[in-house]
């Protein structure tokens, strides 16, 4: 029952063992590990250069069907099939999850570890700080942030020789650029290493970053759900007089060097996606960087353990990777890059590596495609699509269902009719996996109050609609041994030719891009862009930007972008309201109405069930 603390009882009653067993059976070497206490532990990169020889396992990723805002079970689903895999087939395997953002932990959602049998523990450690990579990643993301509004009021009150003097200062009698200098005056095209030798308009050029306050995109972030920070106003201290200006703070997890750290493949390239980061544009119209603002060294130092994926385990002693979670509506929601390349090392040829894709299939497997796999250069061998009797019978017509309150009687009693027109969402989620030539197994994860004849008809229309399995799972109930009909479906078509192939090329046009997803995908007619998103579009072709490739933003809860339109919806014209761009992150993201960054607390949050008993540190009411 969830919301009864039942997850973390069940977490609680399995003691984890040691990380440095798992990390042995695994395969790591002592000095590729960092422990943080007894079951968590950090895996340095070096590992992958030990490895590079070593042939990668198959790789799996779980989707889901458009779900129901209680969410479908991918998690559980992930957790439970590799549990199958490594537990009961004895195939090595490994799962690689997002790491939670605390936010929702307080918030509505709960937590993020599976559930029931089928989870990442201890789950109170998964769900709250894990190793501070939120943490690292607040930090940085502010740092940047501070350091734009200091700019912009040091450049409002010095003039270009104060400026000079203080950027480029005297030590030891000599004045010298540093590199992160040097850099910028290689970017502004003057080819001088010599501080005395800049005329005073190349002095100029250099020390004025000349930021417009109004074309500000950089917002600070933290992992809390406080939505009185939706819209602020900063600088109001007499010491900024005149530089207030109103601003936003967003969830920690929808920072751009989030997106970055699951995007990375390693500390190099995360370095210099950190440096290209867009934080705002200059009064002509110039994009300012994070390497502008020198900042980039600082931010990569403050990011130099979050690029190490966390080892931990799931209740059966099989390995998870948690690393990484970026926001998945403005962001590609998605695990890191990283993260899976050591795990398909780790598990060898034979091996299986399982990870998932937040939102339906149509938000977080398109995007694992054209964003993540484009980034890593890795292949897909199977998409595990998870479905639920309940998601079916809300698509079918049944009542709209609400996190926290019972379920209407259509969810719990055998309703065949709902279930069956509810199936047009599966068939259309399957079609999509097809565009993208991968193989698809579609795991129904089993409610207790699903009936066999609901179960057989969900399996019947999954395999008439070109799934090449279609398995009841019953790993939230029973564990790994309650997914080994879904270990082995992936086994065998993990085993099939699999023609994998991009949605679009990048060199195609955006709106043309954005055209192709809309329709190909959603079952849009047509894309209708707002005057802002094509003024967007004419601005990112002049900067270059325009082979990046696409992350929408779109609602999850429906293939449309309207959330109550359920089932497949057709006959609409998908709006793209803005367009805005992480070019550190390297994507361009559509806005599709509105997406809000920073959630919000209801009346009666997650955190009233949360307390600790001071005698034993023990924590109840997270799920
Ligand atoms: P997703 O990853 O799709 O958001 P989760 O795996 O986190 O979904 O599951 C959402 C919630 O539903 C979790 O609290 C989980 O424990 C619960 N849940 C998932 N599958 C089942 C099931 N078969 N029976 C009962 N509860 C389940």
């Amino acid at each position: 029952k969830r919301g009864a603390g039942v997850d973390v009882e069940i977490s609680r009653a399995q003691v984890p063992k040691p990380i440095w067993q798992l990390a042995e059976e695994v395969g790591l070497l002592p000095q590729e590990l960092e422990a943080y206490g007894r079951s968590k532990a950090k895996v340095g990169l070096a590992l992958l250069a030990r490895l590079r020889h070593q042939p990668n396992g198959k790789y799996v990723l779980v989707a889901g069907i458009t779900p129901t805002p209680l969410g479908e079970g991918k998690s559980t689903v992930t957790i439970g099939l590799v549990q199958a895999l490594s537990a009961h087939l004895k195939l090595n395997s490994f799962a690689c999850l997002r790491q939670p953002s605390q936010g929702p932990t307080f918030g509505v959602k709960g937590g993020a570890a599976g559930g029931g049998y089928a989870q990442v523990i201890p789950m109170e450690e998964f769900n709250l700080h894990l190793t501070g990579d939120i943490h690292a990643i607040t930090a940085a993301n502010n740092l940047v942030a501070a350091a734009v509004d200091a700019r912009i009021l040091h450049e409002a009150t010095q003039s270009d020789k104060a400026l000079y003097r203080r950027l480029v200062p005297t030590i030891n009698g000599v004045r010298r650029f540093s590199a992160i200098q040097l850099r910028r005056l290689q970017r502004l095209g003057i080819n001088k290493s010599d501080p005395g030798a800049l005329t005073p308009e190349e002095v100029s050029s250099f020390v004025r970053l000349d930021i417009d306050p109004a074309k500000v995109t950089w917002q600070r972030v933290i992992d809390t759900n406080d939505r009185f920070l939706r819209k602020v106003t900063i600088g109001q201290a007499p010491t900024e007089k005149g530089h207030s200006r109103q601003t936003q703070f967003d969830i920690a997890v929808a920072s751009e060097i989030m997106a970055i750290l699951a995007l990375a493949d390693g500390l190099a390239d995360m370095k210099a996606r950190l440096g290209r980061m867009v934080v705002g544009s200059s009064r002509s119209g110039q994009p300012v960087t994070a390497d502008d603002l020198g900042v980039t060294g600082a931010l990569a130092v403050l990011m130099k353990d979050a690029v190490k994926p966390t080892l931990m385990q799931s209740l059966e002693g099989t390995p998870v990777f948690v690393h990484a979670g970026p926001f998945a509506n403005i962001a590609h929601g998605n695990s890191s890059i990283l993260a899976d390349r050591l795990a398909l090392k780790l598990v060898g040829e034979e091996g299986y590596v399982v990870t998932e894709a937040g939102f339906g299939a149509d938000i977080g497997m398109e995007k694992f495609f054209n964003v993540k796999c484009r980034a890593s250069g890795l292949r897909p061998d199977v998409v595990v699509l998870v479905a639920t009797v309940r998601a079916l019978k809300m698509h079918g017509g049944g009542p709209s269902v609400t996190a926290g309150l019972p379920l209407p009687r259509e969810y719990t009693e055998e309703n065949l009719k709902l279930v069956s027109e509810g199936c047009s969402n599966l068939k259309k989620q399957i079609e999509i996996a097809h565009l993208f030539g991968v193989p698809v197994v579609v795991a129904l994860n089993i409610f207790k109050t699903d009936t066999q004849a609901e179960i057989d008809l969900v399996c019947r229309v999954a395999q008439a609609s070109g799934a090449e399995a279609a398995v009841p799972c019953h790993h939230w109930a029973r564990g790994g041994r309650g997914s080994v009909d879904l270990a082995r479906a992936v086994k065998e078509a993990a085993a099939w030719e699999n023609g994998f192939r991009f949605l679009y090329s990048l060199q195609t046009p955006i709106a043309e891009k954005i055209r192709t997803i809309a329709q190909k995908v959603y079952g849009a007619d047509d894309i209708e862009l707002s005057p802002e998103a094509q003024a967007k579009i004419d601005y990112y072709n002049q900067q270059g930007y325009d082979t990046l490739p696409i992350c929408m933003a779109k609602t999850h809860l429906s293939l449309s972008h309207i959330p109550d339109k359920k089932g497949v919806p057709t006959g609409f014209i998908l709006p793209i309201r803005d367009i805005r761009a992480s070019i550190g992150a390297g994507f361009i993201y559509p806005l599709v109405g509105t997406m809000s960054t920073m959630p919000g607390l209801p009346t009666r949050p997650c955190f009233y069930d949360v307390d600790l008993d001071p005698a034993t540190e023990e924590i109840s009411g997270l799920f």
